[in-house]
């Protein structure tokens, strides 16, 4: 059985925020915490820059009060990281930062200055032998995962385990899309990093929340909540219950259960658990993602990849909202995307409806869309 606890918070009140961490902390037990003199790794979701507001990125506030209590039972040595969509550089790294408000004192000190990365092997059993780390990872004795709560166009949730993806650094990313272009192929990954990587605590900051076209252009949705767990499956399976999502149905639970990954049981502590009242609307593309991931493999012949063809989801792009920044271009796995007259473009042809390019686009100008609508 793992442990879940919940605390309602509605608003990103310092004083509120800091109260609710702290209880977090003590649920989780003395004995789960890091110890005085260990290497602390606060591991948030910083996308993109963008800022707090959007709820693209974990708040602020909350990296702020994990500090302070940290502080507080005597731990100095903390790392703030993370590998933003794009380039793994200290001048991203910063600009991001900056967008999301961490440049701030009482967290900018905190924030990392090494750009390297390193590698780790995973466990006997795994697809990836081994996975490639920003070097606060491989560095850390212990892991503090602050994922912000958000639909995502491929995954359909990132909470706890996509939040992980981060790890890897910069451009890595898209060449594990690259690798693992099927969905049920990504998301066994995602459980493989995120059981190697085995964060000793996940708090999930669901106060603003984002729901449609996550993770990067969703809307706001105020949940008022926060979630934490030492098992980030249970965790992500609490947070998929409150978005009223069936745990069974989504794609990296149903693969961690293929892994055995999944707690038999989650025990909730703190306050009372129940699923938002009006469920998460959810992106437009993972509607029905990718057809043939459901159609047994014997059968995956013409007939169910005409039907692919039909039903996945891909990448539209709206000229008239398109600027031409060419960060899209810059995290397709699959290199198809193209600027023309100040205007991006890409063709459906070996496009692996990652939407990684939907992701980074600031402007929204990047939906997704289906040959066969209403199916
Ligand atoms: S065009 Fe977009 S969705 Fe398609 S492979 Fe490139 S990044 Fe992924
Ligand atoms: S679609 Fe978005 S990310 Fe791509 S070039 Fe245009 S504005 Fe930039």
């Amino acid at each position: 059985m793992s442990q879940v606890s919940v605390i309602n918070v509605s608003s990103y009140d310092e004083g509120s925020i800091y109260n609710a961490i702290c209880g977090h902390l003590e649920m989780a037990g003395k004995a789960r915490l890091p110890h005085p003199g260990a290497r602390v790794l606060l591991k948030p979701n910083l996308l993109s820059g963008r800022k707090p507001e959007t709820a693209v990125t974990t708040h602020w506030s909350i990296i702020s009060a994990l500090i302070r209590r940290l502080q507080e039972l005597g731990i100095s040595d903390i790392v703030v990281a993370d590998s933003p969509g794009g380039l793994y550089t200290p001048e991203h790294f910063r600009s991001v930062c900056s967008a999301a408000g961490l440049r701030r004192p009482g967290i900018e000190e905190y924030l990392n200055n090494d750009f390297t990365f390193g590698s780790k092997q995973t466990q006997k059993g795994f697809s990836v032998r081994s996975f490639n780390l920003i070097t606060p990872v491989l560095q850390a004795d212990y892991i503090i995962n602050l994922p912000k709560l958000k639909t995502h166009a491929m995954t359909t949730v990132s909470a706890g385990v996509k939040n992980l993806f981060g790890a890897i650094p910069g451009l890595q990313k898209p060449g594990m899309h690259r690798r693992f272009p099927e969905l049920a192929g990504f998301v066994r990954m995602l459980c493989e990093l995120a059981a190697t990587i085995s964060p000793g605590l996940t708090i999930l900051d669901a106060v603003d929340s984002m729901e449609g076209n996550g993770p990067g252009g969703g809307t706001v949705k105020h949940t008022g909540l926060t979630l934490a767990s030492s098992d980030v499956f249970a965790l992500d399976t609490a947070a998929c219950r409150f978005m009223g999502l069936d745990p069974g149905a989504v794609p990296h639970l149903i693969a961690a259960s293929g892994m055995g990954l999944l707690p038999d049981e989650v025990k909730y502590v703190g306050d009372p658990f129940a699923a938002c009242p009006e469920p998460f609307t959810l992106p437009d593309a993972t509607k029905s993602t990718s057809f043939i991931d459901s159609v047994p493999k014997p059968f995956r012949g013409a007939a169910s990849r005409v039907m692919d063809w039909l039903l996945r989801s891909y990448p539209s792009i709206d000229a008239s909202k398109c600027v031409g920044c060419g960060r899209c271009a810059e995290s397709c796995p699959q290199h198809i995307i193209k600027l023309r007259g100040g205007k991006a473009s890409m063709p459906r042809r070996d496009c692996i409806s990652c939407f990684c390019c939907q992701e980074m686009c600031p402007v929204h100008a990047i939906s997704a869309k289906r040959c066969l609508k209403n199916f």
